[in-house]
């Protein structure tokens, strides 16, 4: 499997291809979102299917308060050979895949490895997920911790983000964006980032399209510091000293000739491109900072 070390999702063709050893090894079910292979005691793959923004998933995952994403049981009986397979998984420390649908038409997966379940939810009928084994830092999350316990903690949440969200919004980003940069337009995915308008949204989900462009690495920074900035309509501003400076050719066509430029790129599916609330805060923040 090509995937450009994880950044690349995966149609489920590609996913039915693979081979372990010359020998074509199945990877998820034709029908389920859990998979035990044959001679395996847990489960080794997960899948979440994409969801139309607005619309309801049949098995809802979240991102609970612990910045840790759920994986729902099948159905709501406990000992279903597919939900035991899972607490097998969890008792034994199994690695698992997970493979996040992240787009319909065709269906595309983002693989997320190793991933392990941490905790069961029995009154919610979900397990935890977690980028690493970390069991013995997941209970008690009320009540009195050690500092070391707060700090196994934190850098828990940030490895998750790292290596859970951040792979599964880059690639629903940079195929809502067609690998394009929403400011110029420039299409090589080495070039281009997966920018958060407002940053650390997790409330919105594992693939927060709606809170994130495609920007080119000269774009992304800019919007970041203020450089440049995006206005409810999709109008790219630049800040107005920068407008006045005399320099090179990057200054002169890859921003200052931008201002006032709608967006070059954005995503076909209204229901994907920024939300204005979120881009309305992003250029609050903008206009503060080029007035100081
Ligand atoms: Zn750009």
């Amino acid at each position: 499997m090509v995937t450009d070390n994880g950044r690349l999702p995966l149609t489920r063709e590609e996913i039915a291809e693979f081979r372990f050893e010359g020998e074509k090894f199945r990877l998820i079910d034709q029908s389920r979102g859990i998979w035990r292979p044959k001679g395996f005691e847990g489960a080794l793959t997960i899948v979440t299917t994409f969801r139309e923004p607005g619309k309801e998933r049949p098995y809802e995952d979240e991102i609970g308060q612990d910045g840790l994403p759920r994986y729902m049981w099948e159905g709501d009986d406990p000992f279903l050979f597919t939900n035991v397979a899972l607490r097998t998984s969890m008792q034994r420390q199994m690695p698992m895949i997970w493979f996040v649908g992240i787009g319909r038409a065709p269906a595309r997966y983002q693989v997320v490895a190793p991933v392990f379940l941490v905790d069961e939810e029995a009154h919610l009928q979900r397990f935890v997920v977690a980028p690493m084994d970390a069991s013995a830092i997941i209970p008690d999350v009320v009540g009195q911790e050690s500092p070391i316990q707060e700090a196994m903690r934190r850098y828990l949440r940030t490895e998750t983000t790292i290596r859970l969200h951040q792979p599964v919004f880059r690639a629903s980003v940079l195929r809502a964006y067609e690998t394009r940069c929403a400011v110029c337009n420039l299409g090589h995915y080495q070039l281009l980032d997966a920018a958060h308008i407002m940053p650390d949204r997790h409330d919105l989900g594992i693939a927060s399209v709606v809170n994130g462009m495609a920007l080119c690495k000269i774009h992304h920074a800019a919007f970041d510091s203020n450089i440049l900035g995006v206005t409810p309509d999709f109008i790219v501003k630049i800040r107005p000293d920068l407008l006045e400076e005399i320099d090179g050719p990057m200054l002169q066509h890859g921003l200052k000739e931008l201002h006032n430029n709608k967006l070059m790129k954005l995503p076909e599916n209204k229901k994907e491109q920024p939300r204005k609330d979120l881009l309305e805060l992003a250029y609050e923040r903008f206009t503060s900072a080029g007035a100081a």
